[in-house]
Protein backbone atom coordinates (compact mmCIF):
# COMPACT_ATOMS: atom_id res chain seq x y z
CA UNK A 1 0.00 0.00 0.00
CA UNK A 2 1.25 3.49 -0.88
CA UNK A 3 0.23 6.96 0.10
CA UNK A 4 -1.12 7.30 -3.75
CA UNK A 5 -2.98 4.32 -3.60
CA UNK A 6 -4.69 5.64 -0.54
CA UNK A 7 -6.07 8.86 -2.74
CA UNK A 8 -3.83 12.07 -1.89
CA UNK A 9 -2.78 14.12 -4.32
CA UNK A 10 0.60 15.55 -5.43
CA UNK A 11 1.30 18.46 -3.04
CA UNK A 12 0.79 15.98 -0.57
CA UNK A 13 2.43 13.25 -1.44
CA UNK A 14 5.37 15.85 -1.91
CA UNK A 15 5.14 16.51 1.88
CA UNK A 16 5.52 12.96 2.97
CA UNK A 17 8.34 12.14 0.99
CA UNK A 18 10.04 14.71 2.03
CA UNK A 19 9.81 13.51 5.40
CA UNK A 20 11.24 9.98 4.32
CA UNK A 21 7.72 8.03 4.62
CA UNK A 22 8.09 5.09 2.64
CA UNK A 23 4.54 3.55 3.69
CA UNK A 24 1.56 4.53 5.67
CA UNK A 25 1.62 3.08 9.02
CA UNK A 26 -1.40 1.01 10.41
CA UNK A 27 -3.65 3.23 11.30
CA UNK A 28 -2.74 5.75 8.26
CA UNK A 29 -3.88 2.99 5.50
CA UNK A 30 -7.24 2.24 7.60
CA UNK A 31 -7.95 5.62 8.20
CA UNK A 32 -7.02 7.49 5.58
CA UNK A 33 -9.85 6.17 2.90
CA UNK A 34 -12.40 6.20 5.67
CA UNK A 35 -11.95 9.37 6.10
CA UNK A 36 -11.80 10.81 2.16
CA UNK A 37 -14.92 8.57 2.23
CA UNK A 38 -16.33 11.44 4.26
CA UNK A 39 -17.07 9.19 7.14
CA UNK A 40 -16.73 9.61 10.78
CA UNK A 41 -14.60 7.51 12.57
CA UNK A 42 -13.87 6.52 16.16
CA UNK A 43 -9.98 5.37 16.59
CA UNK A 44 -8.56 3.44 18.90
CA UNK A 45 -4.91 4.23 18.67
CA UNK A 46 -1.61 6.07 20.82
CA UNK A 47 0.73 8.09 20.20
CA UNK A 48 3.82 6.65 18.20
CA UNK A 49 1.29 5.11 15.50
CA UNK A 50 1.21 8.05 12.95
CA UNK A 51 -2.16 9.07 13.99
CA UNK A 52 -1.32 12.57 13.33
CA UNK A 53 -0.68 11.99 10.06
CA UNK A 54 -3.66 9.62 9.90
CA UNK A 55 -6.04 12.69 9.99
CA UNK A 56 -4.31 15.51 9.20
CA UNK A 57 -3.36 14.22 5.92
CA UNK A 58 -6.85 13.35 4.49
CA UNK A 59 -7.89 16.63 5.95
CA UNK A 60 -5.71 18.55 4.10
CA UNK A 61 -6.69 16.14 1.22
CA UNK A 62 -10.39 17.33 1.67
CA UNK A 63 -9.57 21.12 1.86
CA UNK A 64 -7.78 20.80 -1.56
CA UNK A 65 -10.95 18.87 -3.19
CA UNK A 66 -13.06 21.39 -1.31
CA UNK A 67 -14.46 24.52 -3.78
CA UNK A 68 -11.92 27.68 -2.98
CA UNK A 69 -14.33 29.96 -0.70
CA UNK A 70 -13.45 33.81 -2.04
CA UNK A 71 -12.73 36.57 0.46
CA UNK A 72 -10.26 35.83 4.17
CA UNK A 73 -9.35 32.23 5.13
CA UNK A 74 -12.42 30.45 7.04
CA UNK A 75 -11.36 27.84 10.14
CA UNK A 76 -12.46 24.99 8.24
CA UNK A 77 -10.95 22.24 10.77
CA UNK A 78 -10.73 22.42 14.10
CA UNK A 79 -7.90 20.06 16.14
CA UNK A 80 -8.54 19.80 19.87
CA UNK A 81 -5.90 18.14 21.85
CA UNK A 82 -5.43 18.12 25.57
CA UNK A 83 -1.80 19.63 25.94
CA UNK A 84 0.39 22.43 24.62
CA UNK A 85 3.29 19.89 24.08
CA UNK A 86 0.79 17.93 22.00
CA UNK A 87 -0.84 21.17 20.25
CA UNK A 88 2.12 22.66 19.32
CA UNK A 89 3.51 19.04 17.32
CA UNK A 90 0.38 18.73 16.01
CA UNK A 91 0.54 22.40 14.44
CA UNK A 92 4.01 21.65 13.32
CA UNK A 93 2.78 18.34 11.86
CA UNK A 94 -0.09 20.26 9.82
CA UNK A 95 2.76 23.00 8.73
CA UNK A 96 4.76 20.26 7.60
CA UNK A 97 2.37 18.19 5.10
CA UNK A 98 0.21 21.07 3.83
CA UNK A 99 3.52 22.96 3.26
CA UNK A 100 3.12 23.10 -0.49
CA UNK A 101 -0.34 23.72 -0.59
CA UNK A 102 -1.73 27.39 0.49
CA UNK A 103 -3.66 26.80 3.53
CA UNK A 104 -3.12 29.00 6.53
CA UNK A 105 -3.15 27.04 10.10
CA UNK A 106 -2.51 28.43 13.61
CA UNK A 107 -2.49 26.94 17.22
CA UNK A 108 -4.10 28.37 20.54
CA UNK A 109 -3.20 27.05 24.09
CA UNK A 110 -2.76 28.49 26.99
CA UNK A 111 -0.04 29.65 29.09
CA UNK A 112 1.25 32.05 26.52
CA UNK A 113 0.12 35.69 25.60
CA UNK A 114 -3.03 35.73 23.68
CA UNK A 115 -1.93 38.83 21.30
CA UNK A 116 -0.28 36.92 18.77
CA UNK A 117 -3.27 34.37 18.67
CA UNK A 118 -5.40 36.93 17.84
CA UNK A 119 -3.22 38.88 14.86
CA UNK A 120 -3.10 35.73 13.51
CA UNK A 121 -7.14 34.81 13.70
CA UNK A 122 -7.70 38.11 12.60
CA UNK A 123 -5.58 37.87 9.39
CA UNK A 124 -7.76 34.18 8.67
CA UNK A 125 -6.56 30.60 9.17
CA UNK A 126 -8.43 27.44 7.30
CA UNK A 127 -7.00 24.89 10.22
CA UNK A 128 -6.79 25.43 14.11
CA UNK A 129 -5.40 23.27 16.48
CA UNK A 130 -6.49 23.76 20.29
CA UNK A 131 -6.22 22.92 23.49
CA UNK A 132 -9.97 23.31 24.79
CA UNK A 133 -9.27 26.68 27.53
CA UNK A 134 -8.04 28.87 25.39
CA UNK A 135 -10.06 28.08 22.62
CA UNK A 136 -13.16 28.62 25.14
CA UNK A 137 -11.58 32.15 25.63
CA UNK A 138 -10.78 33.09 22.01
CA UNK A 139 -14.83 32.11 21.78
CA UNK A 140 -15.96 33.87 24.45
CA UNK A 141 -14.07 36.67 23.28
CA UNK A 142 -15.80 36.72 20.02
CA UNK A 143 -12.05 36.17 18.61
CA UNK A 144 -12.67 33.09 16.59
CA UNK A 145 -15.43 32.18 14.58
CA UNK A 146 -15.98 28.68 13.56
CA UNK A 147 -19.53 28.66 11.71
CA UNK A 148 -17.38 27.27 8.69
CA UNK A 149 -15.89 24.18 10.61
CA UNK A 150 -16.37 21.06 8.26
CA UNK A 151 -13.86 18.96 10.09
CA UNK A 152 -13.47 18.09 13.86
CA UNK A 153 -10.74 16.31 14.96
CA UNK A 154 -10.67 15.47 18.81
CA UNK A 155 -7.08 13.87 19.63
CA UNK A 156 -6.22 12.17 22.48
CA UNK A 157 -10.09 12.44 23.31
CA UNK A 158 -9.65 10.08 26.56
CA UNK A 159 -7.29 12.29 27.90
CA UNK A 160 -8.92 15.21 27.74
CA UNK A 161 -11.56 13.51 29.25
CA UNK A 162 -9.30 12.61 31.99
CA UNK A 163 -8.04 16.50 32.29
CA UNK A 164 -11.51 17.91 33.20
CA UNK A 165 -12.03 19.27 29.76
CA UNK A 166 -15.77 17.15 29.30
CA UNK A 167 -17.62 20.62 30.02
CA UNK A 168 -15.32 23.05 27.73
CA UNK A 169 -15.47 20.13 24.96
CA UNK A 170 -19.01 20.56 25.23
CA UNK A 171 -19.16 24.07 25.01
CA UNK A 172 -17.29 24.48 21.99
CA UNK A 173 -19.36 21.45 20.45
CA UNK A 174 -22.22 23.54 20.97
CA UNK A 175 -21.00 26.40 19.00
CA UNK A 176 -19.90 24.51 16.04
CA UNK A 177 -21.85 23.49 12.84
CA UNK A 178 -24.27 20.75 13.00
CA UNK A 179 -23.05 18.91 9.36
CA UNK A 180 -19.48 18.50 9.77
CA UNK A 181 -17.31 15.35 9.77
CA UNK A 182 -15.90 14.48 12.89
CA UNK A 183 -12.40 12.13 13.88
CA UNK A 184 -12.67 10.91 17.65
CA UNK A 185 -8.75 9.33 18.33
CA UNK A 186 -8.73 7.91 21.84
CA UNK A 187 -5.85 5.80 22.90
CA UNK A 188 -8.61 4.27 25.41
CA UNK A 189 -12.31 3.29 25.62
CA UNK A 190 -14.31 3.58 28.68
CA UNK A 191 -18.14 4.70 29.37
CA UNK A 192 -17.25 8.33 29.12
CA UNK A 193 -15.49 7.96 25.78
CA UNK A 194 -18.55 5.69 24.25
CA UNK A 195 -21.32 8.51 25.83
CA UNK A 196 -18.83 10.99 24.13
CA UNK A 197 -18.85 9.20 20.36
CA UNK A 198 -22.70 8.73 20.62
CA UNK A 199 -23.42 11.92 21.13
CA UNK A 200 -20.87 13.09 18.73
CA UNK A 201 -20.19 11.01 15.70
CA UNK A 202 -22.90 9.75 12.90
CA UNK A 203 -22.50 6.14 12.07
CA UNK A 204 -18.84 6.00 12.81
CA UNK A 205 -16.46 3.52 11.26
CA UNK A 206 -14.51 1.57 13.88
CA UNK A 207 -10.98 1.76 13.88
CA UNK A 208 -8.52 0.34 16.07
CA UNK A 209 -4.81 -0.24 15.46
CA UNK A 210 -3.23 -1.27 18.96
CA UNK A 211 -5.03 -2.81 21.58
CA UNK A 212 -5.98 -1.42 24.51
CA UNK A 213 -3.63 -1.05 27.63
CA UNK A 214 -0.96 -3.24 25.76
CA UNK A 215 2.34 -2.25 25.64
CA UNK A 216 4.21 -2.53 22.73
CA UNK A 217 6.13 -5.20 21.53
CA UNK A 218 9.34 -3.73 20.05
CA UNK A 219 10.00 -1.97 23.91
CA UNK A 220 11.98 -4.16 25.79
CA UNK A 221 10.73 -3.99 29.55
CA UNK A 222 12.68 -4.37 32.70
CA UNK A 223 12.24 -3.88 36.39
CA UNK A 224 15.51 -3.41 38.06
CA UNK A 225 14.53 -3.91 41.74
CA UNK A 226 16.57 -1.40 44.04
CA UNK A 227 16.13 0.73 47.51
CA UNK A 228 14.52 4.02 47.45
CA UNK A 229 17.63 6.35 48.68
CA UNK A 230 19.65 4.12 46.36
CA UNK A 231 17.75 5.18 42.74
CA UNK A 232 20.04 7.75 41.77
CA UNK A 233 23.11 5.88 42.06
CA UNK A 234 21.72 3.33 39.86
CA UNK A 235 20.18 5.77 37.64
CA UNK A 236 23.69 7.42 37.17
CA UNK A 237 25.37 3.67 36.59
CA UNK A 238 22.82 2.59 34.22
CA UNK A 239 23.41 6.35 32.15
CA UNK A 240 27.33 5.35 32.55
CA UNK A 241 27.53 2.23 31.89
CA UNK A 242 25.39 2.00 28.97
CA UNK A 243 26.59 5.31 27.91
CA UNK A 244 22.69 6.61 26.92
CA UNK A 245 22.83 9.72 25.05
CA UNK A 246 19.20 10.37 25.43
CA UNK A 247 16.80 9.08 28.10
CA UNK A 248 13.70 10.60 29.55
CA UNK A 249 12.85 9.73 33.07
CA UNK A 250 9.82 9.86 34.63
CA UNK A 251 9.01 10.61 38.37
CA UNK A 252 5.73 10.89 40.18
CA UNK A 253 5.93 14.37 41.37
CA UNK A 254 6.95 18.27 39.95
CA UNK A 255 9.06 18.58 42.86
CA UNK A 256 10.80 14.88 42.22
CA UNK A 257 11.54 15.96 38.78
CA UNK A 258 13.41 19.30 40.39
CA UNK A 259 15.44 17.17 42.72
CA UNK A 260 16.67 14.55 40.56
CA UNK A 261 17.35 17.16 37.71
CA UNK A 262 19.70 19.09 39.95
CA UNK A 263 21.27 15.75 41.76
CA UNK A 264 21.73 14.49 37.87
CA UNK A 265 23.55 17.50 37.01
CA UNK A 266 25.90 17.54 39.64
CA UNK A 267 26.80 13.99 39.19
CA UNK A 268 27.84 15.62 35.78
CA UNK A 269 24.92 14.51 33.75
CA UNK A 270 23.12 17.00 31.60
CA UNK A 271 19.39 16.93 32.58
CA UNK A 272 16.64 19.35 32.38
CA UNK A 273 12.98 18.92 33.51
CA UNK A 274 9.47 19.53 32.18
CA UNK A 275 6.84 19.63 34.34
CA UNK A 276 3.61 21.78 34.97
CA UNK A 277 5.10 24.40 36.85
CA UNK A 278 7.79 25.53 34.02
CA UNK A 279 6.85 27.84 31.58
CA UNK A 280 5.42 27.29 28.26
CA UNK A 281 9.12 29.10 27.24
CA UNK A 282 11.02 26.26 29.21
CA UNK A 283 9.61 23.58 28.46
CA UNK A 284 9.91 24.22 24.92
CA UNK A 285 13.21 24.82 25.56
CA UNK A 286 14.11 21.60 27.68
CA UNK A 287 12.79 19.41 25.02
CA UNK A 288 14.54 21.11 21.88
CA UNK A 289 17.82 21.07 23.89
CA UNK A 290 16.94 17.37 24.56
CA UNK A 291 16.17 17.06 20.90
CA UNK A 292 19.23 18.56 19.79
CA UNK A 293 21.41 16.22 22.31
CA UNK A 294 22.85 19.32 24.12
CA UNK A 295 20.71 17.55 27.42
CA UNK A 296 20.96 13.62 28.09
CA UNK A 297 18.42 13.56 30.30
CA UNK A 298 14.88 14.94 30.39
CA UNK A 299 13.13 14.13 33.87
CA UNK A 300 9.02 14.55 33.37
CA UNK A 301 5.76 14.30 34.84
CA UNK A 302 3.25 11.93 33.34
CA UNK A 303 1.40 14.93 32.33
CA UNK A 304 4.01 17.17 30.82
CA UNK A 305 5.40 14.56 28.69
CA UNK A 306 2.16 13.36 26.69
CA UNK A 307 2.34 13.48 23.70
CA UNK A 308 6.31 14.67 23.51
CA UNK A 309 7.38 13.72 19.54
CA UNK A 310 10.52 12.51 19.61
CA UNK A 311 11.92 10.34 16.39
CA UNK A 312 14.10 8.04 18.26
CA UNK A 313 13.98 7.52 22.24
CA UNK A 314 15.64 4.41 23.09
CA UNK A 315 15.83 4.74 26.62
CA UNK A 316 12.75 5.45 28.96
CA UNK A 317 13.12 5.45 33.05
CA UNK A 318 10.47 5.03 35.63
CA UNK A 319 12.55 6.38 38.00
CA UNK A 320 8.88 5.91 40.06
CA UNK A 321 6.41 3.81 38.89
CA UNK A 322 2.86 5.84 38.05
CA UNK A 323 0.28 5.23 40.85
CA UNK A 324 -2.26 5.39 37.51
CA UNK A 325 -0.86 2.08 35.76
CA UNK A 326 -2.48 3.17 32.48
CA UNK A 327 0.12 5.72 32.90
CA UNK A 328 3.17 3.13 32.40
CA UNK A 329 1.75 2.26 28.70
CA UNK A 330 1.86 5.85 28.17
CA UNK A 331 5.38 6.17 29.62
CA UNK A 332 7.13 3.48 27.82
CA UNK A 333 5.25 4.14 24.43
CA UNK A 334 7.97 7.16 24.24
CA UNK A 335 10.00 4.47 22.95
CA UNK A 336 10.17 1.52 20.37
CA UNK A 337 8.13 3.86 18.21
CA UNK A 338 8.18 3.26 14.44
CA UNK A 339 8.44 -0.12 14.67
CA UNK A 340 12.57 0.58 16.40
CA UNK A 341 13.75 -0.96 19.49
CA UNK A 342 13.49 0.66 22.79
CA UNK A 343 14.04 -0.39 26.55
CA UNK A 344 12.03 0.90 29.26
CA UNK A 345 13.89 0.43 32.85
CA UNK A 346 11.53 0.85 36.19
CA UNK A 347 12.95 1.14 39.11
CA UNK A 348 11.11 -0.50 41.74
CA UNK A 349 11.50 0.16 45.66
CA UNK A 350 9.82 -2.08 48.74
CA UNK A 351 7.18 0.45 48.42
CA UNK A 352 5.82 0.10 44.86
CA UNK A 353 5.23 -3.64 45.10
CA UNK A 354 1.77 -2.85 44.72
CA UNK A 355 1.92 -0.53 41.57
CA UNK A 356 4.07 -2.88 40.03
CA UNK A 357 1.81 -6.04 40.33
CA UNK A 358 -1.34 -3.69 38.90
CA UNK A 359 0.88 -2.90 36.02
CA UNK A 360 1.43 -6.46 35.18
CA UNK A 361 -2.05 -6.97 35.47
CA UNK A 362 -2.96 -4.38 33.08
CA UNK A 363 -0.57 -5.11 30.65
CA UNK A 364 -1.31 -8.58 31.09
CA UNK A 365 2.42 -9.88 31.04
CA UNK A 366 5.40 -10.39 34.02
CA UNK A 367 7.79 -7.70 32.98
CA UNK A 368 11.32 -9.45 33.32
CA UNK A 369 12.97 -8.06 37.33
CA UNK A 370 16.75 -7.65 37.94
CA UNK A 371 18.57 -7.46 40.85
CA UNK A 372 21.85 -5.82 39.65
CA UNK A 373 24.56 -6.77 41.71
CA UNK A 374 25.65 -4.15 44.14
CA UNK A 375 22.02 -2.65 44.11
CA UNK A 376 20.27 -5.72 45.89
CA UNK A 377 17.81 -4.11 48.18
CA UNK A 378 18.32 -4.43 51.53
CA UNK A 379 15.50 -7.13 52.80
CA UNK A 380 15.29 -5.50 56.28
CA UNK A 381 13.48 -2.50 54.68
CA UNK A 382 9.70 -2.69 54.85
CA UNK A 383 7.13 -0.64 52.78
CA UNK A 384 6.15 2.45 53.71
CA UNK A 385 3.01 4.61 52.06
CA UNK A 386 3.96 6.17 48.93
CA UNK A 387 4.00 9.71 49.34
CA UNK A 388 2.25 11.74 46.65
CA UNK A 389 3.54 15.20 46.35
CA UNK A 390 0.81 16.76 48.88
CA UNK A 391 -2.19 18.00 47.90
CA UNK A 392 -2.65 19.93 44.52
CA UNK A 393 -3.03 18.56 41.51
CA UNK A 394 -0.97 21.25 39.63
CA UNK A 395 -1.79 19.58 35.92
CA UNK A 396 0.48 20.75 33.50
CA UNK A 397 -1.67 20.02 30.31
CA UNK A 398 -3.37 23.47 30.98
CA UNK A 399 -2.88 26.77 32.44
CA UNK A 400 -6.39 26.06 34.53
CA UNK A 401 -6.69 23.48 37.03
CA UNK A 402 -9.69 21.71 36.32
CA UNK A 403 -11.20 18.76 38.95
CA UNK A 404 -11.64 15.46 37.41
CA UNK A 405 -15.69 14.68 37.13
CA UNK A 406 -15.20 11.26 38.55
CA UNK A 407 -12.06 8.64 38.85
CA UNK A 408 -11.81 7.82 35.37
CA UNK A 409 -12.58 4.15 34.51
CA UNK A 410 -10.50 2.33 31.34
CA UNK A 411 -13.83 0.02 30.54
CA UNK A 412 -12.07 -3.01 31.89
CA UNK A 413 -12.19 -1.47 35.81
CA UNK A 414 -8.43 -1.84 36.44
CA UNK A 415 -7.75 1.87 36.00
CA UNK A 416 -6.55 2.49 39.78
CA UNK A 417 -8.70 5.17 41.60
CA UNK A 418 -5.39 6.37 44.01
CA UNK A 419 -5.26 9.96 43.89
CA UNK A 420 -2.70 10.98 41.49
CA UNK A 421 -1.04 13.44 43.78
CA UNK A 422 1.25 16.61 42.64
CA UNK A 423 1.99 16.17 39.18
P1 LIG B 1 2.20 10.11 16.03
O1 LIG B 1 1.62 8.79 16.43
O2 LIG B 1 1.30 10.88 15.17
O3 LIG B 1 2.68 10.87 17.24
O4 LIG B 1 3.50 9.81 15.12
C1 LIG B 1 4.62 9.15 15.58
C2 LIG B 1 5.85 9.36 14.74
O5 LIG B 1 5.80 8.61 13.53
C3 LIG B 1 6.11 10.80 14.32
O6 LIG B 1 7.45 11.09 14.64
C4 LIG B 1 5.91 10.82 12.84
O7 LIG B 1 6.78 11.75 12.22
C5 LIG B 1 6.23 9.40 12.43
N1 LIG B 1 5.47 8.92 11.26
C6 LIG B 1 4.17 9.17 10.97
N2 LIG B 1 3.81 8.54 9.84
C7 LIG B 1 4.88 7.84 9.42
C8 LIG B 1 5.13 6.97 8.29
N3 LIG B 1 4.17 6.68 7.41
N4 LIG B 1 6.36 6.44 8.17
C9 LIG B 1 7.32 6.72 9.09
N5 LIG B 1 7.15 7.52 10.17
C10 LIG B 1 5.95 8.08 10.33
Amino acid sequence: MTFKELGLSEPILKAIKEQGYTEPTPIQAQSIPVILNRKDILAGAQTGTGKTAGFTLPVLELLTRAKPTKGKHKVKALILTPTRELAAQIGESVELYGKHLPFKSTVIFGGVKINPQLVKLRQGVDIVVATPGRLLDHISQKSIDLSSVDYLILDEADRMLDMGFINDIKKVLAILPKEKQTLLFSATYSEEIKKLSDRLLKSPALIEVARRNTSSETVKQAVYHVDKTRKRELLTHLINEGEWKQVLVFTRTKHGANRLTGQLNSDDITAAAIHGNKSQNARTKALDDFKKGEVRVLVATDIAARGIDIDYLPHVVNYELPNVSEDYVHRIGRTGRAGREGEAISLVCVDEHEYLENIEKLIKKDIPKVWLKGFKPDPSIKAEPINQGGGGRGRGGNSRNRPRNKPNGNGNGQRSSKPRGNR
